[in-house]
């Protein structure tokens, strides 16, 4: 497991390391969304950002990973936990849901109380197809409330995917990178566009994994950053196809020998 717990003592230990730790804002169940930053404020920045996804939370972990090795000179930040509600919900089930009324909904919603597959936030939303991106257009889009695919009632509709677009407003990175489960590949561009196609040729030899333009998808938030920056955004899943999430976190070393060198990579290609 690693919860929200689990991040916050984590951050702890890096604050005490010297890095600065900050909110980005709130989720819609009103758990901070927090984030940890070190290097330059000038000069190019680097955003990495994991748990979009609920059941993905293995993604929190490696980012707080990735960051401890990172030794870059452009500023890294990073927002590990983007979805905390989410996941909370598959690691401790309707327990971490205070109010009556929304376990009720999350219970009808889910069809049981076995979360292990859920992948939206506590509306039902899956705040990575909630961006405004061609919203509402991509394949497995779904129109109502889901454990996963519901695109929300409108772009930004969640709080969690409104924090974090602004936050990427306000620090406006170089590069961001969105780690995912499962699949060992990247996934680059949006819509037709690859700004600055070297970068995935990098994270593609660093990592070793395939990279692919984006087919089908819409309104994430890689889609979101390249279309409305133009500037290269990753989404990279990690983790083998075969294992089951919740064992995901078995493989964090494996994750870190092909991602550990990533971060650093994309600052020295930031900085030419
Ligand atoms: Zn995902």
């Amino acid at each position: 497991m690693y919860t929200v717990y689990d991040l916050d003592r984590d951050l702890e230990t890096l604050k005490g390391q010297g890095a600065k730790v900050f909110t980005v804002g709130y989720s819609e169940l009103g758990r901070p969304i927090k984030g940890v930053f070190k290097g330059a404020t000038y000069g190019p920045q680097l955003l990495v950002q994991g748990c979009i996804h609920a059941r993905e939370w293995v993604t929190a972990q490696l980012c707080v990973l990735l960051f401890e090795r990172y030794l870059g000179k452009c500023g890294l930040w990073c927002v590990p936990m983007v979805n905390p509600d989410g996941a909370m919900l598959v690691q401790k089930g309707l327990d971490s849901v205070e109010n009556a009324e929304r376990r009720d909904f999350l219970y009808g919603i889910n069809g049981g109380s076995d979360f292990s597959l859920w992948k939206a936030n506590a509306r039902a939303v899956d705040l990575n197809v909630n961006f405004p991106a061609l919203w509402g257009t991509g394949r497995n889009n779904v129109d109502h409330p889901a454990p996963a695919d519901y695109i929300g009632p409108y772009p930004l509709s969640e709080s969690e995917s409104r924090s974090l677009a602004q936050f990427t407003d306000k620090i406006n990175p170089i590069y961001t990178v969105s780690y995912h489960a499962r699949g060992r590949v990247i996934y680059y561009g949006f819509d037709g566009m690859n700004p600055d196609p070297d970068v995935v040729g990098i994270a593609s030899s660093v990592t070793g994994y395939p990279a692919y333009t984006s087919h089908g998808s819409a309104g994430g938030y890689k889609d979101w950053f390249v279309l409305t920056k133009g500037r290269a955004g990753l989404t990279i899943e990690v983790g083998s196809d075969s294992t089951p999430y919740g064992e995901l976190q078995k493989q964090l070393p494996s994750m870190l020998k092909e991602n550990g060198g990533l971060l650093d990579a994309l600052s020295r290609k930031a900085g030419e």
